[in-house]
């Protein structure tokens, strides 16, 4: 297994050698996953959040100036029935830190399942949430969770997100423990980051027994103390999403949004360093430009984008791999 000094020489490579270290990160993915990108289809379901994350448009201080949004159960399953015709069965909900996402997707979860015959995976980004609100989110048919840790650096964690990484790392394994399967990840160029803490990310991935594993660069937004930022390093992450593949090509590595905000081409770079996961925007217009993660001028992947992109790279979309038949013809 590569260790944190082989991680490392991988973060540093350009020119040629980042080439060569894609090529292998390509042959792993294909190794395991031959030319099928998961297709996941999201809708973005409330923007308030009770955290205060240095980066954030949506963190807490911002939440008197920004229009609020919270969808409710209807909402969630008329999303959920547009994903549907579109030929995807990853239905990945996401929204701040509020306890009141809970029961409102709880709720919309197996209504979800029966419009799929259960041909479905349900895929959650709320934020950390306690065990008793996991479990009842388990029971009622969510299969996976997405818990980014952002930087496995204690010190640096709590300075970019005022709360500790113990309880993020508590909600994780939890999240393993009743039996989701789980994405984390991490942000690279937060000030004080380093090739080592970026290394360290991707073995606490590890340790922590995800099945999923991401990174994106640092995008410096507006209404943030962190606006005047430059933003991170769009080849450092390139080549953390190439060692993550290497790492454990068994992975499912998102090549996301972020690296086309950050460069040109950028999300396009993800997948030719070994990325596997695509995911389209569900989100209404009016919710889309509401939901402030990298401020009002984010990249937002559509479909049509989204059919383009796989097809210049030859690769195929499919279902989740986690669930379902996985036969289901995909991406209409
Ligand atoms: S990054 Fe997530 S947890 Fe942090 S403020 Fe934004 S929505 Fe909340």
């Amino acid at each position: 297994m590569l260790d944190q000094r082989d991680l490392i020489e991988m973060l540093k490579l350009r020119g040629n050698e980042q080439e060569q270290l894609f090529e292998q990160a390509r042959k792993a993915r294909e190794s395991v996953f031959g030319n099928r990108v998961v297709v996941r289809g999201v809708t973005e379901i409330g923007n308030a959040c009770r955290v205060n994350c240095e980066f954030c448009p949506m963190r807490r201080e911002n939440t008197r100036m920004n229009d609020r949004f919270l969808a409710e159960s209807d909402d969630l399953v008329e999303a959920a029935q547009s994903i549907k015709e579109s030929g995807i069965n990853v239905v990945f909900f996401q929204a701040g830190e509020v306890p009141q996402t809970t029961k409102m997707v709880g709720e919309a979860i197996p209504r979800i399942r029966a419009l799929y015959s259960d041909d479905v995976e349900i895929l959650l980004n709320l934020g950390n949430k306690t065990r008793s609100e996991l479990e009842y989110l388990r029971e009622q048919g969510a299969d996976s969770y997405i818990l980014k840790h952002e930087t496995s650096d204690p010190e640096l964690n709590a300075r970019m997100r005022h709360e500790s990484l113990v309880s993020r790392l508590k909600c994780m394994s939890d999240l393993v423990e009743l039996g989701f399967k789980v994405g984390t990840g991490g942000i690279v160029g937060l000030p004080g980051d380093s090739l080592e803490s970026i290394a360290n990310d991707i073995m606490l991935a590890y340790e922590m027994g995800a099945h999923m594993c991401s990174f994106s660069p640092f995008v410096p937004a507006p209404n943030t103390p962190m606006s005047h930022v430059p933003p991170g390093d769009v080849d450092t992450t390139l080549n953390a999403i190439a060692a993550t593949r290497l790492f454990n090509p068994e992975w499912l590595v998102p090549s996301v949004s972020a690296l086309a905000k950050n460069k040109e081409g950028g999300q396009r770079r993800g997948f030719e360093a070994g990325a596997n996961v695509l995911t389209i925007n569900f989100t209404g217009e009016r919710n889309s430009e509401r939901y402030l993660i990298y401020g009002k001028n984010r990249f937002v992947v559509r479909r049509d984008y989204g059919t383009r992109l796989l097809d210049d790279l030859g690769l195929k979309a499919g279902p989740s791999v986690f669930v379902g038949s996985q036969a289901l013809p995909v991406f209409r």
